[in-house]
């Protein structure tokens, strides 16, 4: 996530569906003969962004691993009916403000009747995901001591409790069909061994029930920040305890991926390597989500700024690489979800 994602929360702090469809073809900044070409595919492939029928007759249209972060409406199953308005398969949401370390509590019975939601037939929403606050380092603390040090403090106590408050919240999400658990950036310490090490045994700490699913996502390398390629997200999940590795996944962000320099996802090829190298490393069933995002900075400049589909440095000039990222992601049944703005959905589906 990165400034873009603001947007996205102004976007849709109107719950007006009425203006969010008039919105969809004209805020996109994609050049008008592509909004053209792609409003032809989509008329195409008769889709109908109401979808009141079950989405088994719609299957054969539509990717039904694919979404977008939405802005949680009063309610979780209200946010879900959202997210069953817009069609979408996948979706992530903030359970309070990223930037601090309060999170939103629900009542059991909107709890129990979003994930009953979830399990309905008609409901075209299968995977909800949670993003974890950016104040949360699990390395390191902000009075600067490693967190698993004996000098424990609020920060630390708060960030252990509050995790797994939302760890426990979200498992109600998974389901036979889909899938939901939290996303974490991992942290960030100056010495990257004691830091990661740091990590793994902060993960140590949480309270996990069978169903509670941690995915570490893959940051883009800025500053001291940790889990910046495979290689050290495998060392952080290598470092947690055996008997928790069921709850942990991974999360890849194509924006962290290529500003981090690890693959130019701009090529084809390149994404073709992440897929192979992910299965080598860690075997595909632990890709649990995917972030969908365009880069606004140049390949290898360690900075985290999404842009919007197609007008970044990842797919500005093509997006061969993206169909395949679709069509690979869709294959394997790997929830992928925007963090650009809902209206790029539009766009993704039509690919
Ligand atoms: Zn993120």
């Amino acid at each position: 996530m990165s400034t873009v994602t603001s947007q996205v929360e102004i976007i849709f702090s109107d719950d007006e569906d009425e203006k969010e469809e008039k919105k969809l073809p004209n805020s996109s900044g994609i050049p008008l003969k592509r909004i053209n070409e792609i409003n032809q595919e989509v008329n195409n492939k008769q889709i109908n962004h109401q979808l009141e029928s079950s989405t088994k007759k719609h299957q054969s249209y539509f990717r039904t691993n694919l979404g977008s972060h939405l802005t949680t409406q009063s309610t979780l199953s209200q946010t879900i009916d959202y997210a069953n308005r817009l069609g979408m398969y996948a979706i992530q949401i903030f359970n309070g403000s990223p930037m601090a370390y309060q999170r939103k509590y629900y009542d059991q019975k909107d709890i129990l009747e979003a994930s009953q939601k979830v399990n309905q037939r008609k409901c075209t929403c299968q995977y909800v995901f949670s993003h974890l606050p950016y104040l949360y380092n699990c390395a390191g603390s902000i009075k600067n001591h490693l967190l698993w040090s004996n000098q424990k403090n609020s920060s630390w106590e708060q960030i252990i409790k509050n995790m797994s408050y939302e760890l426990e919240l979200m498992s109600h999400f998974q389901t036979d069909q889909g899938g939901g658990g939290c996303v974490l950036h991992p942290g960030s310490w100056p010495d990257r061994k004691k830091g990661i090490e740091s990590i793994s045994q902060t993960i140590n700490q949480l309270t996990f029930n069978p169903k509670s699913m941690l995915l570490l996502e893959i940051c883009a390398g800025k500053g001291n920040t940790l889990g910046v390629n495979l290689g050290e997200l495998k060392q952080i999940y290598d470092g947690v305890d055996r008997d928790l590795h069921q709850n942990l996944g991974i999360c890849l962000d194509t924006a962290h991926i290529y500003a981090s320099g690890c693959y130019d996802l701009s090529q084809t090829s390149q994404m073709v390597k992440m897929f192979e190298d992910f299965d080598k490393i860690f075997g595909l069933k632990k890709l649990q989500l995917v972030h969908l995002n365009d880069s606004n900075v140049a390949y290898n400049t360690k900075d985290d700024r999404h842009a919007y589909i197609g007008t970044g440095h990842i797919w500005g000039k093509s997006l061969n690489s993206l169909s395949y990222l679709l069509d690979y992601t869709q294959k394997f049944g790997i929830p992928t979800v925007l963090e650009t703005r809902p209206d790029d959905y539009l766009i993704i589906q039509a690919l």
